[in-house]
């Protein structure tokens, strides 16, 4: 089967093809929601798992292949990717500082992923959805406490989305698709940014060199050791500085390809029909030996039924799809937040709805052990503003819900 690259091709010049993968909502679906509003703390608005006659919300999946060329990864080809360092939309006006660190041990957030995902408006002709997490599996469970606090005075997070868009004319970018070619050359300069993780502004510059530039003093710290000590002064090029970098700080990187749900049920009916005996019956195996994890017959029932959707394609490592109408897929059944327990948009009020959810299949591409003190989740969820407001900020925060293989309501 041929993916396809959720590209600039498709969003420049294909207006239906947009509608069709990123189900806009219309106006109808808007009153249903109205309709519903005296049942804002019932968990099963986001989550009805009765409703099977209810029309289909069409999935788009994410895939992620390894890269083919490295060009097609720069900001100004628009990409979605995982792993290694982010492709910035603004390239100045990053996150702040406070925003890039994770709230538990002061680490910088390790770039996860990012989304091309354009809306229908002017404003949002382009727009892209950043996930950072901080890698260590001791602040991913603070995180969950703190998850399950309603509108804490502070939040705070090991887990942060960023949400940045521009209008199709604008200062960074030409107002055309770029080449499919690779020889697009015009890239403005963005911010400097830091020598050792290559993801946040790089504000603080070696004492020493006056070169090397750093988001934070723990990477100084790390760049030192790994090797500056000895290069620091003996810098004659800026190339040299950046060769330097530790990749080996960042996950691997990938390229996010798309694909809708639905082919790949057409696949299962058909010439793939004994393969997906087979991995049917791995499925069954593990989800027996999971289940017995799991307290209620609810959980049982919502990780078998999620093992079900999951495994007509095993490699999916996202689920997107911005609808009214959409809903996480959740795992386990009492680990779901109710609407209440999603905040409204900092900037300008309103609701965040449902647009993507991570799998934990992305680990596993990420080359993250299995161990018990090892980073894991069972998804990470993401709302995002309903109006997807424009503000004056470059990037706005907006809101993951992650929920743990092992884990139940508090
Ligand atoms: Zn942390
Ligand atoms: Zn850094
Ligand atoms: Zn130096
Ligand atoms: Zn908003």
């Amino acid at each position: 089967m041929q993916k396809r690259r959720m590209s600039t091709e498709m969003e420049f010049d294909a207006n239906e093809e947009k509608l069709k993968t990123l189900c806009i909502s219309s106006l109808d679906e808007e009153e249903d929601d109205e309709a519903q509003v005296d049942e804002t703390d019932d968990p099963d608005l986001y989550n009805d798992e009765d409703d099977d006659d209810e029309e289909q919300v069409p999935v788009t999946l994410g895939f992620v292949e390894k890269p083919k060329n490295t060009w097609s990864l720069l900001r100004h080809y628009f990409p979605s990717k995982a792993g290694g360092t982010p492709a910035w939309l603004d390239p100045i006006n990053l996150p702040s500082e406070k925003s890039s660190l994770c709230d538990f041990c002061g680490e910088p957030l390790q770039f996860l992923l990012q989304v091309y995902a354009p809306l229908t408006e002017e404003s949002t002709f382009h727009r892209t959805l950043f996930v950072f997490m901080c890698p260590s599996m001791a602040c991913l469970l603070h995180d969950q406490h703190e998850q399950w606090k309603r509108h804490p005075e502070k939040p705070c997070r090991s887990v942060k989305v960023f949400r940045c868009q521009l209008p199709r004319t604008n200062s960074f970018y030409s107002s055309n698709a770029p080449s499919e070619d690779g020889t697009e050359q015009h890239l403005t300069a963005g911010a400097t940014l830091c020598n050792w993780c290559g993801t946040w502004k790089g504000d603080k510059v070696c004492s020493s060199c006056r070169k090397a530039r750093y988001c934070s003093g723990k990477h100084q710290a790390a760049h030192w050791r790994s090797g500056h000590r000895l290069g620091c002064t003996q810098l004659h090029t800026s190339l040299e500085l950046s060769e330097s970098a530790a990749s080996n700080s960042l996950w691997p990187q990938y390229v996010i390809t798309n694909e809708d749900e639905c082919e790949f049920e057409h696949e299962m009916s058909d010439s793939e029909y004994s393969n997906a005996l087979v991995s049917g019956n791995r499925v069954d195996e593990s989800v027996k030996s999971l289940m017995n994890d799991f307290a209620g017959d609810d959980d049982k029932r919502s990780w078998a039924s999620f093992q079900e959707i999951i495994s007509r394609a095993p490699e999916q490592v996202l689920r997107y799809c911005r609808s009214a109408k959409a809903k996480a897929l959740w795992p386990v059944h009492s680990g779901r937040p109710s609407r209440s327990d999603i905040p409204a948009c900092n900037y300008c009020g309103g609701t965040r709805v449902f647009e993507f959810q991570v799998l934990p299949q992305l680990l596993y591409y990420f080359g993250v052990q299995n161990d018990v003190d090892s980073l894991d989740w069972a998804t990470i969820v993401v709302y995002t503003c309903e109006g997807s407001c424009k503000g004056n900020e470059g990037y706005k925060e907006e809101f993951a819900w992650v929920q743990l293989a092992s884990q139940s309501a508090p």
